[in-house]
């Protein structure tokens, strides 16, 4: 499984609530140290240009949050996660360019796109690498329809703004799970109507020529943030999307996560994503 990874798309940021900025990392060192990846399997790629993130966001808005005048996703102006950020959706992008060119599914160790609108950041999401990453692909010719298959537990409703604001409606299919699942006291509908949503969108997504997953832990039963899927309820779901979407190009990242264990680690979200990960290998996607 080949997974695009660079130190720079990290920031540390330790005081947030979301681990998003710093869970790349560990996520790589687990997966390295599992063997369910190899150092070989790790490929680098070029950050996105500002003119990139500023195809789906406001011009102005870009600028300031890069030049640290006002806040991130994060709410605060730190220089390390603005730093990152030309990265993390320069990471989704090179993984849907890798996708496409190998017709196989492959990683981007990423998180924080989906709540990014076109004029605000938003709940931990800066800027919408989903978005930049189907525009650039779009406006280059390279595909003609996305599919966004957004199994984060919360609505994507950044993706789908910015999906409005540049009329974008017959390119670019955004199913969020949030959008159905997600109710105001965060238990969602019973977890069998997830399984029929889920088959219904990858039936739907069959035209696309590309399909960007977002396999969040935050739908986890224990998430304090979701509580709709079992651990073995996830990794079906993974597995029917890995094995749906075979030989097809898709890119997957992390999304949400905010699981801690007594000792106030990210363990349980690392385990899920482990999870994902192999699913991503069972399923058999050629090297
Ligand atoms: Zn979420």
């Amino acid at each position: 499984m080949k997974i695009f990874y660079r130190t720079e798309q990290v920031a540390s940021n330790t005081a947030a609530y979301s681990p998003s900025a710093y869970k790349p990392k560990l996520v790589v060192e687990d997966w390295l140290a599992r063997g369910i990846i190899q150092r070989d399997d790790i490929h680098s790629f070029e950050p996105v240009t500002r003119a990139d993130l500023q195809r789906v966001h406001a011009p102005q808005m870009v600028d300031d949050v890069l030049d640290l005048k006002r806040r991130n996703g994060f709410r605060n102006q730190d220089a390390e996660v603005a730093a990152s950020l030309p990265y993390t959706s320069g990471s989704m992008l090179a993984a849907a360019r890798w996708a496409l060119a190998h017709r196989e599914a492959v990683c981007s160790p990423t998180s924080g796109f989906h709540h990014a609108g076109f004029e605000e950041p938003e709940g931990y999401c800066t800027f919408n690498g989903l978005m930049v990453t189907a525009v650039k692909l779009l406006d280059e010719g390279l595909v003609r329809h996305v599919a966004i298959l957004d199994c984060d537990v919360h609505y994507g409703n950044g993706t789908d703004a910015i999906i409005a604001r540049l009329g974008l409606e017959d390119r670019i299919a955004n199913h969020s799970m949030g959008a159905h699942f997600e109710s105001e006291n965060g238990i969602g509908l019973h977890p069998k109507y997830f399984k029929a949503w889920l088959a219904q969108v990858l039936k739907l997504s069959a035209h696309a020529d590309l399909v960007l997953y977002q396999a969040g832990a935050d739908p986890h039963t224990n998430d304090p943030l979701g509580g709709l899927l079992t651990t073995r309820e996830m990794l079906a779901r993974d597995l029917t999307v890995f094995r749906t979407l075979q030989g097809r190009p898709l890119a997957w990242n992390l999304a949400g996560g905010y699981q801690r264990d007594a000792s106030g680690s990210i363990e349980p979200v690392l385990q899920l994503h482990r999870n994902t990960a192999n699913a991503c290998v069972r399923a058999g996607s050629p090297k």
